[in-house]
């Protein structure tokens, strides 16, 4: 059977991106391998999945997946951005940034405006060969409160484009075809 590493040690992600992928493969995560994950540097999504994608590779002769992903919010000059892991584990848990991210949006002055999107820069590396990168990306809104708790992440206060509830509150096997992820 065939093999691929999903690049990520990021639960809510691995299952989604697993999901996605043939079941003619055989899926492997760096953590069944012991391998760690490598420093965020870039300064972007794209630079920083096709950073993941690199690292993961020099440990296997198999293709490798890996993302970067993260929350825009317009009112917010698009943070948490590519801080979005980092801003939770500042704050100490996804609970606390998201209350952190409402409490901030009531701060700013007149925020009617709770316009963000989802964004998924995806990569794919061939064994020593060619990297791909592409990007997905879904528009929305910041609920005023934290709701639903089937998602991950910051799932439980982005309510996408056209819907009237947030991801968090969408059954996983909905939200994973619909998501920045899929699109990517
Ligand atoms: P990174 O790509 O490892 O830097 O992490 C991206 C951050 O955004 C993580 O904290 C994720 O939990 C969060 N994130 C990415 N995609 C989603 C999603 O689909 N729902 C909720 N949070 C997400």
């Amino acid at each position: 059977m065939k093999k691929i590493l999903i690049g990520t040690h990021n639960q809510g992600k691995y299952r989604e991106i697993a999901y996605l992928i043939s079941n003619k493969y055989k899926k492997i995560s760096p953590i069944s391998l012991k391998i760690h994950s490598p420093k965020e540097t870039g300064k972007t999504f794209a630079k920083n999945s096709e950073l993941k994608a690199k690292f993961f590779s020099k440990f296997v002769d198999i293709p490798v997946i890996s993302d970067d992903s993260g929350l825009c919010i317009k009112a917010l000059n698009n943070s948490p951005g590519i801080y979005s892991a980092r801003l939770a584990k500042k704050k100490g848990s996804f609970t606390k940034a998201m209350k952190f991210i409402l409490k901030k949006l009531e701060k700013v002055k007149k925020v009617k405006d709770r316009s963000a999107f989802f964004i998924c820069s995806l990569s794919f590396k061939f064994p020593k060969g060619k990297l791909v990168t592409v990007e997905g990306k879904i528009r929305g809104s910041i609920s005023k409160k934290i709701v639903g708790k089937k998602g991950f992440g910051y799932d439980s206060i982005f309510i996408p484009k056209n819907k009237k509830i947030t991801y968090g509150q969408m059954p996983k096997s909905k939200k994973i075809k619909i998501d920045h992820r899929f699109v990517a």
